[in-house]
């Protein structure tokens, strides 16, 4: 008689946690780790304590964020003992190992490799990892209809209050190639929205000397129009994130205009004095500006302009604060975030003169945010009665919300569809805008 070996036990695949904080940079570089870690034979837990180990991914930009990292860290630590850091607090290897020498290991920001390597010390992968178990197109961790896709690393500017590029590096572009293959998976596999990200995504290429790579058979170069061009081709909507104030931004407008990517543009202009740019060490002719933005929406009326301001910066005068609210009137920002300026350790501008109180800060921030709500509430009460293209997010039994060309996730605003059941999370719709507050829209989809 002969007898069936019995199988081999089937090995448990270690399982990691991952705490992700911070940007939707920060949480590109979560996906790649955890993309990396799942090809591997990793499997992801969602808790504490079905976890081999857990990562925590930090952000340090502001002081209040180091804080929120910190406590993030301790937590894992208090939950599940075995902790592994990594992102731009990970540069503070120091400071973390002093508060918590528990940590098994710090890495610092985009170091995949010695993230990978010290999940392994603590948990090894199995002998035989199988390998497709990872989709095409990676792992994400936003919905399956959209996707950020990050384009460079680091930046070349060098903002008196950003600490980003000693804690992340000059500027370090992806060939182009790489970045469109990537965003052909990302559209192959259902996404149906890719929103570039970067430190500075109107730089992209500088690096490389806009070195050209082959795609589709024909070569392009790495630089933000022929990247934009040829996402274009894509068949999904394209949309620009962290665009810094160059001349050639200029180049990308007509491309909206012909709808090859999103009318949308976030730039963060962070104020309009020229003396208050001087110290921030950033571009300081916002005139010139004015006019670039009064012609860009005679190309493309229907563009979308997001922005973000820090009021109270050392040195601020009324003046120059007054300076800020009449170019917005001007500028007809749609979308506005605005901060009150906090040192950030090791930041340059902490030595300078001319710290505004705090109770200065406060007041200019609510006089901004009231001088904004009149413009936003203009610029979305002129949508009443148009028909806009959307993008469904969710759908439940009381109806859908999406979001238009105009909102990008989380940090925009979203188009409701009260009792709308008819339609599916990715879908693309045409709606009719029939109602519209400071921030969001209400409407019905148009069916013909
Ligand atoms: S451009 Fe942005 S990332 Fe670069 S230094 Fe300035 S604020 Fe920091």
């Amino acid at each position: 008689m002969t007898r069936t070996p019995a199988p081999a036990p089937a090995q448990t695949p270690p399982k990691v946690g991952i705490v992700s904080l911070g940007c939707p940079k920060a949480l590109v570089d979560s996906e790649r780790i955890l993309t990396r870690l799942r090809a591997e034979g990793y499997s992801i837990s969602s808790t504490y304590d079905g976890a081999d180990v857990v990562l925590v991914n930090t952000c340090g930009f502001l002081d209040s964020a180091r804080d929120e990292s910190l406590e993030a860290i301790g937590e894992a630590i208090a939950e599940n003992g075995k902790v592994i850091v990594t992102g731009c607090l990970g540069a503070e290897a120091g400071l973390i190992r002093e508060k918590y020498p528990q940590v098994l290991a710090v890495t610092g920001p985009h170091q995949y490799e010695q993230v990978v390597e010290a999940v392994h010390g603590v948990a090894p992968p199995l002998s035989h990892p199988f390998f497709d178990l990872v989709p095409e197109q990676g792992i994400r961790l936003t919905p399956r209809h959209y996707a950020y896709l990050k384009i460079s690393e680091g930046c070349n500017h060098r903002c008196s209050f950003c600490i980003i590029p000693s804690m992340r590096g000059d500027l370090a572009s992806r060939p182009v190639a790489d970045v469109l293959r990537e965003a052909e998976k990302l559209a192959k596999a259902g996404v149906k929205e890719i929103l570039v990200i970067s430190q500075d995504t109107s730089a992209y290429g500088l690096d490389l000397r806009h070195a050209e790579c082959k795609w589709r058979g024909r070569p392009v170069k790495a630089r933000m129009t022929e990247l934009c061009e040829a996402l274009g081709e894509l068949g999904v909507w394209v949309r620009l994130h962290y665009v810094y104030p160059y001349p050639h931004v200029d180049e990308v407008i007509p491309l909206m205009a012909e709808r090859k990517i999103l009318p949308y543009l976030d730039i963060p202009f962070q104020h309009a004095s020229p003396t208050v740019l001087k110290a921030m060490r950033r571009p300081a002719n916002q005139e010139k500006v004015l006019d670039r933005i009064r012609n860009w929406r005679t190309i493309t009326p229907d563009l979308t302009l997001r922005s973000t301001f820090i009021v109270g910066f050392p040195g601020e005068t009324e003046a120059d604060f007054q300076l800020l609210l009449d170019w917005l009137t001007e500028a007809q920002i749609d979308r506005l975030g605005a901060f009150k300026y906090e040192n950030v350790t090791g930041a340059a501008a902490n030595e300078l003169p001319g710290h505004v109180p705090e109770k200065v800060k406060e007041e200019r921030w609510h006089r901004l945010m009231a001088h904004q709500q009149a413009i936003s509430n203009a610029r979305m009460a002129a949508k009443i009665g148009s028909t806009i293209e959307v993008l469904i997010d969710e759908v439940d039994d009381e109806g859908a919300f999406g979001r238009s060309w105009a909102d990008a996730p989380e940090i925009d605003g979203c188009v409701y569809l009260n009792g709308e059941t008819d339609v599916a999370e990715g879908d693309v719709v045409r709606v009719r805008v029939a109602h519209a507050d400071n921030y969001d829209v209400w409407g019905e989809v148009v069916r013909d």
